[in-house]
């Protein structure tokens, strides 16, 4: 039987929430519209955020970080994202969450550097000398059409050797328009002189399609490959080819990693090559996590053939097992004394800019609800957002769980109107599907009251 890898859409889904957010909507003086590029209200948080924008633009963020405190839902994430977005319509946008470092198979310091070295762009600069040439003097170059020539690169040097292929506009034109990357391998057309992209080459393999011309996302490679990564990203960087673009981490839920990724990130920050980072935690004072992984022997039982007492997941092979087997049994062990704001080390605190986002009063949820009816294409009457704004308004629920149960109903209420022949979405619906899904409060307590009456 084959095993298919699964590719992990979690990055993706991440965004794909925030597909309205195109930047902070920030007045040239700073101040915060109303509503501007996707963002509504959280006006003190989206001016100190444009703040952060400037002092990274004048390099004022070297070395420190930025942390968002606030309640889940109230758009951190959207403003780290319109923190990216201000930067530059392409700076790499790099969103991780902080128990993703947590695998028995991979360090922790290894996936907090996969990400930050996913969260740096390599932006290659055009060189415009080369369009003054003529097809004949490219012809010299190239040794005549037809031949293929690796490992090509805008800006129209080889990577190997440091000659600079000079071709005439037509074919740089060629490049621009089939988006020609660093490392793409490519072919050139017989009489036509038409550009094709045969493949890339190994060192900049990438699990990433590419989304902008002028973007590569730095390769994910094996380990023993990343010396030579580095070498042949140094070697265009020095050659001025191409620079690095520090993007944006951002790492939700930071109040999950420990002593380990907080010592690592402290050092990282320090570094020439850092990416803009922006941390962001719903936790007051927390206890700073110590998350190390401890092997102990311990006898499986199994009974009947099935596995026997277990309370934690096994992380061996569940093959070939007999009866009274020994295996290695990993768990890890969580927690340390100390608490600290955020569950962050007070060293790391040092280095922090903090701002903190607000809740939502029910206009501006309503407000955010019409955003993402409108992206997912949904119609929704004006009746249903003021019977969501009603949900949101119910004083029993505390606001996240309000908001989330408010935006969860959306697509449910969709379908239902899909069944009954309308494409928009009526207050009906929503009253329908609400009968059908709870929101976390009043499903926890029925489960309580169920509970309580089997105990009597
Ligand atoms: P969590 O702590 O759970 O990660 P969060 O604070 O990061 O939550 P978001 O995920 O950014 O909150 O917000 C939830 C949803 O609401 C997202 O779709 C986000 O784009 C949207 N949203 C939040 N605040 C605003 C806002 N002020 N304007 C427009 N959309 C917003």
């Amino acid at each position: 039987m084959k095993i298919e890898e699964v590719q992990s859409q979690t990055k993706k889904q991440r965004i794909a929430t925030h597909t309205h957010i195109k930047g902070l909507g920030l007045e040239p003086n700073g101040k915060a519209m109303p509503l501007a590029a996707g963002f509504v209200g959280q006006a003190a948080a989206r001016e100190a955020a444009g703040l952060v924008v400037d002092m990274i633009r004048q390099k004022k963020m070297a070395g420190r970080a930025l942390l968002l405190a606030g309640p889940p839902g109230t758009g951190k994430t959207a403003i780290a994202l319109g923190i990216s977005q201000d930067l530059g319509s392409k700076v790499p946008f790099c969103p991780m969450v902080g128990s993703e470092v947590y695998s028995s198979e991979v360090k922790k310091t290894e996936v907090l550097m996969e990400n930050f070295r996913r969260a740096i762009g390599l932006r290659i600069k055009e060189n415009k000398e080369v369009t003054e040439l003529s097809p004949e003097e490219t012809e010299s170059v190239t040794g005549g059409y037809g031949k293929s020539i690796s490992h090509v690169i805008i800006g129209l040097k080889t990577v190997k050797g440091t000659k600079q292929l000079k071709l005439d506009p037509t074919i740089y034109d060629a490049l621009i328009k089939e988006k020609v990357a660093v490392g793409d391998v490519i072919y050139i057309e017989g009489n036509s002189g038409a550009v094709k992209r045969v493949g890339r080459s190994d060192a900049f393999a990438t699990e990433f399609d590419l989304e902008a011309e002028e973007y590569v996302p730095l390769p994910k490679g094996e380990v023993h490959k990343k010396k030579e990564i580095v070498q042949v990203v140094n070697r265009y960087i020095d050659e001025g080819v191409a620079e690095l673009v520090p993007g944006v981490l951002f790492i939700d839920e930071v109040h999950m990693l420990d002593m380990e990724c907080f010592s690592y990130l402290n050092r990282a920050l320090e570094s020439s090559l850092s990416p803009i980072v922006i941390f962001a935690t719903n936790r007051g004072i927390y206890n700073v996590a110590s998350v190390y992984w401890l092997p102990t022997v311990i006898n499986v039982r199994l009974l009947g053939g099935g596995l026997g007492t277990m309370d934690t997941p096994l992380v061996c092979p569940m093959t070939s097992w007999t009866p009274g087997d020994m295996f290695w049994h990993v768990h890890p062990d969580v927690g340390t004394d100390m608490t600290s704001p955020h569950g962050i080390p007070v060293d790391l605190l040092d280095r922090l800019v903090i701002m903190r986002t607000e809740t939502y009063g029910p206009a501006e949820m309503i407000q955010i609800l019409a955003i993402r009816a409108q992206v997912e294409e949904l119609v929704v009457d004006e009746e249903s957002l003021a019977y969501l704004g009603e949900i949101g308004q119910q004083a029993s629920l505390r606001f996240t769980l309000r908001f989330r149960h408010a935006v969860q109903l959306l697509s449910p209420a969709s379908v239902v109107a899909k069944m009954n022949g309308r494409d928009n979405i009526c207050k009906a619906d929503l009253e329908e599907v609400g009968t059908l899904y709870l929101d976390a409060k009043s499903s926890a307590r029925l489960l309580q009251e169920q509970q309580d009456r089997e105990l009597c």
